[in-house]
This record gives C-alpha cells, sequence and structure tokens, in this order.
C-alpha cells in the first residue's frame, strides 16, 4: 500500500471530514464485497498450527502473547486476490482483529495516532480529554457488559 505524504487538517472540521471520508470509502468497499462475496474456506487445524507458529504464538497486531480466542488474518485481502491458505494469512486476537480488520492503512495509522495523542492526554490529566476519557470508560464497561451477557 502506497501511502501519500501527510498533510494535516487545518481545522477540527477538515478532520472530521477526513475521518468521514475514510470511513465512507470502508463502508462502501464492504458493501460491494457483500454483494459480491468470495466463498470462504475454513483452515484445517494443521493450518492454523502453522499460522499460529509464524509469530511464535502472539500477535501479529498488538504483539501479545495468544492464548485463547484468535483469528488468521489475512495479510492480503481475498477480494483483491489474496489466497486463502497458511501463507497468506497471520495470527491475531479476535478483539485486534475486529478493530483492524477492515481498515485501510491510511485510517489506521490516523486512529493509531489519534489514540496515543488522547492517552498522552489522559496521562497529563489534560482537562479537554477528560470528557473524552469519562464517555470512553462508559462505553467500555457497556461492552464488556455486552460480551459477558453473550
Ligand atoms: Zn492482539
Amino acid at each position: 500500500v502506497k501511502l501519500e505524504p501527510q498533510s494535516i487538517p487545518e481545522s477540527v472540521e477538515e478532520f472530521a471530514t477526513l475521518l468521514e471520508r475514510y470511513r465512507t470509502r470502508r463502508r462502501r468497499k464492504k458493501e460491494r464485497q457483500k454483494r459480491n462475496p468470495i466463498p470462504r474456506r475454513a483452515l484445517s487445524a494443521k493450518e492454523r498450527e502453522l499460522v499460529l507458529a509464524k509469530t511464535g504464538g502472539r500477535c501479529h497486531i498488538c504483539g501479545g502473547s495468544i492464548e485463547e480466542s484468535w483469528q488468521a488474518d489475512h495479510v492480503l485481502a481475498h477480494s483483491v486476490g489474496g489466497v486463502q491458505s497458511a501463507e497468506n494469512y497471520l495470527p491475531a486476537h479476535t478483539l485486534c482483529n475486529n478493530y483492524r480488520w477492515d481498515y485501510s492503512s491510511k485510517e489506521f495509522q490516523e486512529i493509531l495516532k489519534l489514540g496515543v495523542w488522547v492517552r498522552t492526554q489522559i496521562i497529563r490529566r489534560t482537562p479537554i480529554v477528560e470528557a473524552v476519557a469519562k464517555r470512553y470508560l462508559e462505553y467500555e464497561r457497556a461492552r464488556l457488559k455486552r460480551r459477558k451477557s453473550r
């Protein structure tokens, strides 16, 4: 994936528009894929073992050790010709893969940078992110509750 030289949005409005554009592109792509689905083949236990061994049992997204639920994440999407065999997969935590899988590189990098910046502001107890952090914790509590009740 070729990344364009970075330009920083001039305003919050421009930033919001940029993030919206990424999201719209991603959703349109997903809709197209839904209309023309590529038949998926499940990996065998042996193939999954091969995929997990590639990273020594670690998630390729966060680098954490994989102890339980994990998914074989495609390196090259099936929609752009990625093959459905062990060579095209890397292991990922289910959570990491669910957060990552359909973002473009650009959108993912923007989210990562934003997350790191917000994290720093939270550590610094910057007043402007207090409301964001509070809402985020409420959201996470609700998410965890939904997960437990499933
Ligand atoms: Zn992970």
